[in-house]
């Protein structure tokens, strides 16, 4: 839809995928040939750029400025076999992606636990994968980028051309330009089926020792904690390790065509939630004991497909309903590898205060890149969707915040929604070089969101 069409002039009411702090501005639909005439349209409040709307918190929502969305179509996507690259364009989604390139025997270097994420956000946001410990996080894969500034002037950048922009962009939420398109590296792979060891951990301790013992021989490595257990089971979770199956290691019918991709029918959650949601500690403790049961003591070289494997959530239509009215939040930190000891006290925590918690991801992290703002960063980082309703959330929270920052650690900015200006400031020793890359290229601070106004990365 065009920007001059008088739909786009009533204020849209826009959320993250948490709905915790939804607020109205113009949705601004574009393609690649309408972009410049919607930047010299944008209001005092200012604009930014919205993907499909998958960050938790508020990144892609601009009170009472502009919001814009640009159109993707797979005639976007062109694959360079001999270089083993694509570019594509930043409206593009992740999913529409691997179904055009996993036939042809590639992966994306990075994806998050949801295929529907477009490539501009997958930069903006700088997004890490099950394989950061091996393959560094998405921003580290691309090779240049098409960016339109404030001035709807159209830059190419790359870690070799104007290095500043371009990874003030990476990690950078938007808050440098709109991504027009980006070449990437891909990851060559000879059937579209994983490898997965799986290993039910009894608490923290061995699945930390696990991890790291592990970690270095695989690809992908991620573990699922459960964090209402505590006592001698405090932090007991699954490790699951996982690798690109080879053809040798298919049998039977999946041999026939190795790289046949079917990403799955949707289930959609019922229409009729409660409008406090489902996620109660009742249900949670139910289901933490059922997913910690079924899964084996440790069973290896079992084929999975990639949406089982990286997207299990996706299989389920807008599953953040079921968090009811208020929503839900994500809140994710990254700590050193040597603050292994404040990261068993926030399990301890969490475990302590009993929330109904049943997403609680841990994974190592490699080094980060060059992004000022980008989150990953050797350590250990932990991600849980709790719902906002939540009792006393908000100071264990802040509580949580202190100890992190304390460790040298951050938050992701793609998840926040509750973190604080000073956190994001002390987390983030790039983000006066950041300031002074978005003065160059934004000077009258165009680009604007909620969350940049929230934490001080935006003058207006
Ligand atoms: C179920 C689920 C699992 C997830 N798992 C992970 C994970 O494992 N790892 C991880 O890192 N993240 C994860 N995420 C978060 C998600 O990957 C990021 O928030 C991602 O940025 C969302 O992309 P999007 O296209 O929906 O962008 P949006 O959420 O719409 O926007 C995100 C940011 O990107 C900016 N942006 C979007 N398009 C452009 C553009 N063209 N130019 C410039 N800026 C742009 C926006 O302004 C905003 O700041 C997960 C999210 C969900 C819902």
């Amino acid at each position: 839809m065009l920007p001059s069409q008088p739909r786009d002039r009533r204020p849209s009411l826009l959320a993250g995928w948490g709905r915790a702090a939804p607020s109205a501005a113009r949705l601004v639909d574009v393609d690649v040939h309408s972009l410049a005439a919607a930047i010299k349209e944008l209001p005092s409040r200012g604009g930014i750029a919205r993907g499909l709307g998958r960050s938790y918190g508020d990144p892609a929502q601009n009170a009472g400025g502009h919001v814009i969305r640009l159109a993707g179509s797979n005639d976007q996507i062109h694959v360079d076999e001999s270089a083993g690259t694509v570019t594509v364009g930043a409206g593009v989604s992740i999913d529409d992606l691997l179904a055009v390139i996993i036939p042809r025997g590639w992966f994306v270097p990075v994806t998050p636990g949801t295929r529907f994420v477009t490539i501009g956000g997958a930069i903006a946001s700088d997004i890490h994968g099950k394989n950061h410990h091996a393959d560094g996080s998405f921003g580290d894969h691309v090779t240049s980028m098409r960016l339109m500034l404030a001035d709807t002037t159209v830059v190419e950048v790359g870690p070799n051309r104007d290095a500043d922009l371009f990874w003030a962009t990476v990690g950078g939420m938007g808050l440098t330009g709109i991504i027009v398109d980006a070449t990437f590296t891909l990851i060559p792979i000879e059937t579209s089926l994983m490898s997965v060891e799986t290993r039910r951990l009894g608490d923290l301790d061995e699945i930390m020792a696990h991890m790291a013992e592990t970690d270095a021989g695989v690809r992908y490595s991620v573990a699922w904690l459960d964090l209402l257990a505590h006592g001698r089971h405090l932090g007991r979770g699954v490790l699951t390790n996982a690798d690109h199956a080879t053809r040798s290691q298919l049998h039977g019918r999946s041999s026939i065509d190795p790289l046949a991709y079917d990403s799955g029918q949707l289930v959609a959650v019922p229409p009729l939630v409660p409008p406090g949601g489902v996620i109660n500690r009742l249900s949670v403790t139910a289901f933490n004991e059922l997913w910690y049961r079924k899964a084996p003591r440790v069973r290896s070289g079992e084929l999975q497909s990639i949406p089982a494997y990286f997207h299990p959530l996706d299989l389920v239509g807008d599953w953040n309903r079921v968090y009811g009215r208020r929503g839900f939040l994500q809140y994710q930190f990254v700590v050193p590898f040597e603050a292994e000891g404040v990261l068993r006290t926030v399990v301890e925590r969490l475990s302590a205060a009993a929330l109904p918690i049943f997403l609680t991801v841990l994974k190592r992290f490699g080094p980060g890149n060059g992004g000022h703002l980008s989150f990953p960063t050797g350590g250990w980082t932990l991600a849980i969707d709790v719902p906002v309703r939540c009792a006393g959330l908000s100071p264990l929270l802040h509580g949580l915040d202190a100890m992190v920052l304390d460790a040298g650690g951050r938050h992701y900015l793609a998840k926040d929604f509750q973190t604080t200006a000073a956190a994001i400031r002390r987390g983030y020793p790039r983000l006066d070089e950041w300031l002074a890359v978005r003065a160059r290229v934004d000077p009258a601070g165009t680009w604007a969101s909620d969350l940049s106004r929230r934490l001080g990365l935006a003058p207006h």
